[in-house]
């Protein structure tokens, strides 16, 4: 079987083809980067208008790529949600609209689960339940994977999403947009050490993340900075650190309250980071677990997680009134954190 994806959920405009024997017959991506650099980040409505310009050419481009027609693809799997709501209708209308002209299944997709499904469509041996910690531009949760369509949510950030923080980081060292990249790069060249900074959480019996703290003492470290005892670098390579400290302790502390699992797995934006990805290595080894992470070309967004969403719940067949959703928790049990972190 093969399934066309659909997303258009951030500033990312993308469509793939992937099959049940784990193939990407066809792959297209349109950053919208050079759209919003010059705000320092996602302008929804420029996002939404961009997205419903490129789209329809785009997904034509990917059949094109393949070799196919919409007669040869078994379903359309679309980003319904969570996202910026504008650009999330515009992927989730186009692929109703396909679906309604080819007669094929229509599959609403959580870009959360594509995220946290996206290992799967890199490694094969990958079997639930699996620990997954899921890192982006609006997320920062440990989830226990017990199956598709089965979360729950160990652990969550009560302020800002790690790839938030890379961001405003990135911001305030003049590294421009899209930030994570750019940090990591910078704190290669830096001294991890040469500035103190806080580790919020880190041991505390509560499961969550939080990591405002640590944004606003790279702040003070920046202003600071002009007393000359440390380099841009070195806040880039210490903030890295102070980040990857709180990932790995509260990522212990969940694989010892989460029961067995096959493996510790990483996914979204911020899993594209090389630095984080050993460190989470490290762990897994001292726990004797197998450690996944998708390709960097799978970490950041991309539809062919989605498409592969699509395969894992293939057979489903969603209304044509299916909403577009702006929050879309994927474990809707687990209880708000002060307010944050859905
Ligand atoms: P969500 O998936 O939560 O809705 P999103 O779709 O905007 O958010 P992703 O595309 O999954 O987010 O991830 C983008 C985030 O990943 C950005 O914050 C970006 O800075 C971060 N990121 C990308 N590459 C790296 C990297 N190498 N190191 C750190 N952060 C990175
Ligand atoms: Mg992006
Ligand atoms: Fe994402």
């Amino acid at each position: 079987s093969t399934v066309l994806g659909i997303e258009s959920s951030c500033d990312e405009t993308a469509a793939a083809l992937v099959t049940d024997g784990r193939v990407i017959l066809a792959q297209r991506i349109a950053s919208q980067d050079e759209a919003h650099r010059p705000f320092g980040g996602v302008v929804p409505e420029i996002a939404a208008r961009a997205h419903a310009e490129r789209l329809t050419p785009l997904i034509e481009a990917t059949l094109a790529d393949a070799g196919m027609t919409l007669a040869d693809v078994d379903a359309i799997a679309a980003t319904a949600g969570p996202g910026l709501i504008g650009g999330v209708m515009v992927g989730l209308v186009t692929a109703k609209a396909l679906a309604m002209a080819s007669d094929k299944p229509l599959i609403a997709v959580n870009h959360l689960e594509g995220h946290a499904l996206s290992p799967r469509l890199a490694d094969e041996t990958l079997a639930f339940p699996y620990l997954l910690l899921l890192v982006s531009g609006g997320h920062c949760q440990l989830l226990l994977v017990e199956g598709v369509g089965r979360y729950r949510r160990l652990a969550t950030t009560i302020d800002d999403a790690l790839g938030e923080a890379f961001d405003k980081t990135a911001k305030l060292l003049g590294l421009g947009y899209p930030g994570g990249p750019a940090v990591e790069r910078l704190a290669r060249e830096g001294d991890a050490k040469k500035v103190p900074l806080p580790r919020p959480l880190v041991g505390s019996a509560e499961p969550h993340f939080s990591f405002a703290g640590l944004k606003s003492a790279v702040m003070r470290a920046k202003v600071a900075m002009d007393a000359g005892q440390y380099t841009d670098a070195d806040i880039a390579a210490s903030f890295q650190q102070a980040a990857i400290d709180c990932l790995i302790d509260r990522t212990r502390r969940a694989l010892a309250a989460s029961g067995p699992v096959s493996a510790l797995v990483v996914a979204g934006g911020v899993a594209a980071n090389a630095a984080i990805r050993s460190a989470l290595q490290g762990l897994a080894d001292t726990h004797g677990l197998p450690f996944v992470a998708p390709p960097l070309a799978l970490c950041t967004d991309n539809a062919a997680m989605i498409a592969w969403a699509g395969i894992e719940r293939l057979g489903q067949n969603d209304p044509l009134d299916t909403p577009a959703r702006p929050r879309w928790p994927l474990d809707p049990s687990a209880e708000a954190v002060r307010g944050a972190g859905v």
